[in-house]
């Protein structure tokens, strides 16, 4: 058989695990990234089991997770710096990381494998027969097009895919600070979630240089959310962690958040993966995990049916009910944020300690991908 050949457009988590997936499969690939450079916003993430695999199963693994400390405890505390829920991971993997070593060890692992990375190349649309537009009105041919281009993704709206697409009631600020002596020397990373109000810091330690933090607010919110971050007012919010707010440096960037749903995965012989077909709310930490596990079963159905639109209505069949079942719960556990801090606190503390709603936080993390 002939080499099949795939044009990928964006080069984040979907796009570039796609690429490795693809390459070692032995398609040829080529992927346009808008940016000048392959640069990541967000500061860090967390990546759980289920990415992790997919890590593994890509070649990146190793390269991504070195230096990451691994996140063992989660403890959300109420606006007096009470603990009033934590969660251990046992028995499962998750690591807080500094997104621009994965996006770089993807990358690599990419190259590695064969695929052609081609920065500062626009692509503005793309058609079912397989076919993508680039901003200079180039066509390029495909047997497959993936349409990876994030949230505002213009080849999923060229092709009239879009069911909802919905900005939340919150939105947050992230940034990285350097440690500080004293957390240079501890190993692992504690997660804390600190409430006041609608407001929440989330702190954790993500290289061994790098502290990772996010600041969520509601988005009405604009004293929460200016950047630089408004310090003053944060630590009137948080006296107890005024020595951490005055390390807040100038940079740092606010994101709204969104939920996309896509009436189909795919038209013809274009799919569409991560945020652009699925974004969600980051409060079970899933949005790129499930870009990287769509990302690679999309390979696998790909191996076992050449059928390309058929290949891709079974993997749209078998994969989106836990990508759809991750978004739910995070809408879900994106209602506190509104609620009475009293409330709040009650619900975390039961939902702790309810086993059926630990499993449905977590299905998702510790579920095996295809493919690995
Ligand atoms: C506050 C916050 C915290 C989060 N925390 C986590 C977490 O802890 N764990 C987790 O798994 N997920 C988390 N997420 C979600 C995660 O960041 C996203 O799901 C993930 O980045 C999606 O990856 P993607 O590749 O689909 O899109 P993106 O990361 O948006 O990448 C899209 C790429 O496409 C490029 N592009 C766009 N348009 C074009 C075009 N026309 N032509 C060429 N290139 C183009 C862009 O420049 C970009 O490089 C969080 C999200 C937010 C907002």
């Amino acid at each position: 058989m002939t080499q099949r050949h795939a044009e990928i457009v964006g080069a984040g988590f979907a796009g570039l695990t796609a690429a490795c997936a693809l390459a070692r499969r032995g398609w040829s690939v080529r992927v346009h990234e808008r940016a000048e450079a392959l640069r990541t916003t967000g500061a860090g993430i967390y990546i759980y089991e289920n990415g992790l695999r997919v890590l593994e199963a890509v070649g990146a693994y190793e390269a991504a997770v070195k230096g990451a400390p691994f996140a063992h405890t989660r403890e959300i505390r109420d606006h007096r710096n009470r603990t009033v829920s934590t969660h251990k991971w046992q028995g499962s993997r998750v690591f807080s990381i500094v997104r621009q070593t994965v996006i770089n060890a993807l990358a690599e692992s990419a190259r590695k494998s064969g695929a052609e990375i081609v920065t500062d190349s626009a692509a503005v649309a793309a058609s079912s027969a397989g076919e993508i537009t680039l901003a200079d009105g180039k066509r390029l041919k495909a047997d497959l097009v993936i349409a990876a281009d994030g949230t505002n993704s213009r080849l999923r709206d060229s092709l009239g895919l879009l069911d909802r697409r919905k900005p939340l009631v919150d939105g947050c600020t992230r940034l990285l600070i350097p440690k500080t002596e004293d957390e240079r020397g501890q190993e692992g990373a504690t997660t804390i979630e600190y409430w006041s109000g609608s407001r929440r810091v989330l702190y954790t330690p993500c290289s061994p240089t790098e502290v990772y933090i996010a600041l969520t607010m509601l988005d009405a919110d604009d004293t929460a959310k200016a950047v630089p971050v408004d310090k003053a007012a944060w630590k009137r919010w948080f006296p107890y962690l005024e020595t951490l707010i005055d390390r807040l440096g100038d940079e740092g960037r606010y994101d709204r958040f969104e939920y996309v749903r896509l009436k189909r995965w795919s038209a013809g012989k274009v799919a569409v993966i991560g945020d652009a077909a699925h974004a969600l709310p980051p409060n079970i930490g899933q949005g790129g995990g499930c870009a990287m596990m769509n990302a690679l079963s999309l390979s696998v159905y790909l191996d076992q049916e050449k059928d390309v639109p058929k290949a891709l209505e079974v993997w749209e069949r078998q994969e989106r009910p836990l990508t759809e079942h991750a978004q739910r719960i995070s809408l879900v556990l994106g209602w506190p944020t509104t609620w009475p801090p009293f409330i709040r606190a009650k619900a975390f503390a039961l939902a702790g300690r309810s086993k059926w709603l630990v499993r449905q936080r977590t299905k998702t993390a510790l579920h095996k991908p295809t493919g690995t």
